[in-house]
């Protein structure tokens, strides 16, 4: 196989990283790489879906990563994990041998390992230049979704259509599931046996990234977990708040500690972020001095600073947001060439242990196992978006009526972008199409 068939094929399946922001695989396959690093590190607490998946398919995983090596004529290929991930660090062990550019890294259980600037200065040394991406370093770096979406579009041109997840915190059994990409959060959380708290709000991702979402959303490609939370939990009141009253918090309380930049793991790494001079200038409405805003072009939205950093309960993750997403949406380009600073002495004890951030978000209670099946799922409909990745969204090529199977194209890729196709996820009868997504109801 060469280089363009496995982009073909990769972008016919429809493969976008299965997670994160939903880059498009295809587009990652690149020669320049001289590293291939595999993302199990699993940050975000309560997801359990990337351990269990290389857990049981190491060999479709590892091989695939082979193929991908040898394609690229990349050099090696390291799998980050956990070392905490014991049964699947033993599943990758029992392989290894069999691939001669494959190894393994043992990670430690901290946050925000899975972030790829921090996973592959842990894993190589390197620290990837501001506002710039891995391969700047030589390095690609997958999940471990993706790698097995990969394997099955390569083996059986099994296009994505469903999606893993882990469905957790407070519902009856907590579970890991393969759903139908499209179907709605709270009937994928009576799978999990109901919420069991009398108020439910949902998280779609990790509690420290995802966000509040309602009942009626639904599954993409890059959607890792649903969680259930009461209402009024930390968590979930932490992720409502309005910005403009979370500035007028900041703007009260706000003591300038710095704990918010010393616990930042970018800034740590060297890169231009502060967030406490960040602070410093939007609540003084100071704007003599720029850095403080376009640096927000380097957050990574972690929110380490205000789910755990921050004494004050202020959320400065949230207003970086914002400010960051003002300057896009006012066509401002990330700084190029921003000078790094040496990687920060105190660095290693500043980095956050998973379990003590478990107990601060105040989740130690719904920290349990959420075991994998794979059992097909029964959904009367899913509403299938047409832009689940980065890119131009697909265009639709069925019409109302239509009926389809599960793995049929149904929206295909735009032409000359960059862009994905996207295929049905349960046999049914198109019913809507319209410019965000088509509805299939199952018959
Ligand atoms: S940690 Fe909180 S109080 Fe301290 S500087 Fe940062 S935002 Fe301000
Ligand atoms: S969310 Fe906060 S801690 Fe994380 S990178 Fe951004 S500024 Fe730093």
């Amino acid at each position: 196989m060469d280089i363009q068939e496995l982009r073909d094929i990769v972008r016919e399946c429809g493969i976008a990283g299965a997670g994160g922001a939903g880059f498009p695989s295809y587009a990652k396959l690149d020669q320049k790489a001289d590293t291939i690093l595999l993302n199990c590190a699993e940050c975000e607490p309560l997801l359990k879906v990337h351990r269990q998946l290389l857990q049981k398919y190491p060999y479709e995983i590892m091989s695939t990563l082979q193929l991908i090596a040898d394609v690229l004529e990349v050099k090696e290929v390291i799998i980050g994990v956990k070392e905490a991930y014991e049964k699947t660090v033993n599943a990758a062990r029992t392989y290894l041998s069999f691939f001669s550019k494959l190894s393994l890294s043992l990670l430690k259980e901290i946050y925000p390992m899975g972030d790829e600037v921090q996973l592959i200065y842990e894993t190589l040394g390197k620290v990837v230049p501001p506002g710039s991406i891995p391969l700047e370093v030589g390095v690609v770096v997958f999940n471990v979704e993706t790698i097995y979406n990969i394997y099955c579009a390569v083996n059986q041109k099994a296009p994505v259509s469903a999606k893993y997840l882990t469905i957790a915190g407070a519902v009856k059994n907590p579970i890991t599931v393969l759903a139908p990409i499209g179907m709605a959060v709270e009937d994928l959380v009576e799978l999990a046996g109901g919420a069991t708290a009398g108020e439910p709000a949902y998280i779609m991702g990790g509690p420290m990234t995802g966000e509040v979402v309602a009942p009626y959303d639904t599954v993409t490609k890059t959607t890792n977990a649903i969680l259930v939370f009461p209402k009024n939990h930390p968590v979930v009141l932490q992720k409502q708040g309005s910005t403009s009253i979370d500035m007028k918090k900041a703007m009260a309380s706000c003591c300038q500690c710095e704990m918010c930049t010393d616990l930042c793991p970018r800034n740590q790494l060297g890169h231009p972020i502060t967030p406490h001079l960040f602070m410093r200038a939007a609540t003084s409405g100071t704007t003599q001095k720029l850095d403080p805003f376009l640096s927000t072009m380097f957050c990574c939205s972690c929110g380490l600073c205000e789910m755990y950093a921050c004494p004050q309960g202020l959320a400065p993750r949230k207003l970086i947001t914002e400010y960051k997403n003002g300057l896009r949406r006012k066509g401002i380009p990330i700084p190029k060439g921003v000078p790094l600073k040496p990687v920060n002495q105190m660095r290693e004890y500043r980095t956050v242990p998973m379990e003590r951030l478990i107990s601060r978000l105040g989740l130690s209670e719904y920290n349990v196992d959420a075991p994998l099946t794979e059992e097909t799922i029964p959904a009367k409909q899913v509403r299938i978006k047409l832009n689940m990745h980065i890119g131009a969204g697909a265009v639709p090529v069925v019409h109302k009526g239509d009926i389809v199977q599960p793995g049929d194209l149904i929206a295909k890729a735009e032409e000359g972008k960059l862009s994905l196709p996207v295929h049905a996820s349960i046999a049914g009868e198109v019913l809507e199409i319209n410019d965000m997504e088509i509805l299939v109801r199952a018959r």
